[in-house]
């Protein structure tokens, strides 16, 4: 099948969970600690793994590591939403697409002005004090001065995101899980079906067909209807041309 039919499956979908896998993220720019060269990068420099940095035991006893961690490789290195997000985004105005769903925390399916998303792991666009229940928006943590305090409390302001270790909340799952046993189509992009996103994904889903847009070959392919390799940027804006 080639990409001119894919749209043509695209646009026949009444409703398309979409989701939004890793490798979409670091096309976009964002920061992958799982990189092995970024994660070693990171051990270098501060002496301890991207895993043990990014935890909740971090955040509550060493916020002042955890939050330069969390500007200078989190905050700077968000990237910007690429084409396939934006294609996304038309899809949704055009009425195909229900939801974007996503386990990244960058925020990109907001910026690129999709209206619904699913972040499961948060994102660095919420922000809120523990104590008070305060809540921050990205600039207010990204102009602290190191650790974000909560201005009427003094509590060190948390990211709203799930941090290693820690579970998903619930309302999280059940709005997913929701998504997916409402769509016909399955439009799964840079991850494999094994992915913990898809596994979980699939599950839930009782529609017609699965399209798989990955650059990576992988033995789970053939759960998918449709399979194209390549990144998700450089296919998905051609249904368009
Ligand atoms: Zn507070």
């Amino acid at each position: 099948m080639d990409v001119q039919n894919l749209g043509q499956v695209l646009r026949s979908s009444r409703r398309i969970a979409c989701l939004l896998g890793l490798h979409v993220a670091s096309d976009c720019g964002c920061f992958d600690y799982r990189d092995s060269e970024n994660a070693y990068a990171i051990e270098t420099h501060y002496g301890y793994s991207p895993e043990e940095i990014f935890s909740a035991a971090f955040y509550n006893t060493r916020p002042k590591l955890f939050f330069e961690y969390y500007h200078k490789e989190i905050l700077d290195k968000l990237g910007e939403p690429c084409g396939a997000l934006h294609t996304l985004k038309r899809m949704e105005d055009e009425g195909h697409i229900g939801s974007v769903i996503t386990r990244s925390i960058y925020g990109l399916p907001r910026r690129a002005g999709i209206r619904n998303y699913v972040e499961m792991h948060g994102s660095v666009y919420e922000n809120k004090c523990p104590h008070c229940g305060t809540y921050y928006d990205l600039d207010y943590v990204r102009e602290a001065d190191g650790i974000p305090f909560c201005k009427h409390c003094g509590s060190v302001v948390r990211p709203q995101i799930v941090l290693d270790g820690e579970m998903i909340p619930n309302e999280k799952i059940t709005a997913s899980a929701y998504e997916v046993s409402q769509a016909d189509t399955l439009l799964v992009l840079g991850c494999t079906l094994r992915s913990t996103l898809a596994r979980n994904a699939i599950r839930y889903f009782e529609g017609s067909r699965i399209i798989l847009i990955n650059e990576e070959e992988n033995f789970s392919d053939t759960i998918a209807d449709l399979v194209f390799h390549g990144k998700p940027r450089d296919i998905l804006p051609k249904i368009y041309e």
